[in-house]
């Protein structure tokens, strides 16, 4: 991991608390439409959750003719229930915190791009760039790093994706993108199952000092052997 100059966020479950009532509705929204007990709906669609809910419902039942209306139905309910999304109350602190470390902020999210947007409004002057699913070819993964890469000049390597979900960290992986596991909707240990490598914070207020923390590690690792008596580097790195 090189030095971050971008912290990229999921959003749902990451920065806000919605994975609950989320999956509440897409249970009920399973029970109706494919009979799917309301307890397995809900754990389903915790497991697949990362994913635009119509990939989600591909994945449960794949093929399935009502796919398209099903998705639609939990779309519309979500941008009628938006004003019940609140960031989580200690996110102000943490994007102050990260602005103070001189970073940048983004949030990459498979929710709708409107939708994102709307929840986003709450910090309009912390987050720098907010990206959502807008179509096939403009998602979370590949397409969200490409443009982001892009529109800060900034390489994935300098970034660091912070999520909740198990598919983030697939994504991640994938992408070749630092990823920092978020443990409230999945365990550590599940996280591990994907990546033996993961680091996590828990609580998610921990981000601000891991990042400072790591960011030590990287300037001391890159101090060439023969500067190591050169002390105002470290006088510098510590009083920052
Ligand atoms: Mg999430």
């Amino acid at each position: 991991m090189d030095k971050v100059k971008l912290v990229v966020f999921d959003l749902d479950g990451t920065l806000v608390d919605t994975m609950g009532s989320f999956a509440n509705h897409a249970a009920t929204l399973m029970e109706r439409h494919y009979g799917l007990l309301h307890e397995t709906g809900y754990s389903q669609y915790i497991k697949t959750s990362g994913l635009p809910f119509r990939q989600q419902l591909e994945v449960l039942f794949p093929r399935n003719h009502k796919n398209a209306y099903v998705a639609h139905q939990f779309e519309e309910w979500k941008v009628e229930n938006l004003d019940d999304a609140s960031f989580r109350p200690e996110v102000e602190d943490i994007f102050d915190g990260l602005r103070d470390l001189g970073l940048l902020i983004a949030i990459s999210s498979n929710n709708l791009q409107q939708n994102v947007d709307y929840v986003s409004q709450q910090f309009p002057s912390q987050i720098d760039t907010v990206l959502g699913f807008r179509d096939d070819k403009f998602h979370k993964g590949e397409p969200h790093f490409q443009w982001l890469e892009t529109h800060h000049n900034v390489d994935r390597s300098e970034m660091i994706f912070v999520g909740d979900s198990l598919n983030d960290c697939r994504i991640a992986l994938d992408c070749e993108v630092p990823f920092l596991a978020l443990p409230t909707t999945f365990s550590i240990e599940q996280f591990l199952g994907v990546d033996p490598n993961v680091d996590h914070v828990d609580p998610i207020t921990g981000i601000v000092d891991w990042i400072e923390e790591s960011q030590g590690q990287i300037q001391t690792t890159d101090l060439p052997m023969a500067d190591s008596s050169f002390s105002p580097w470290i006088g510098r790195n510590t009083s920052a």
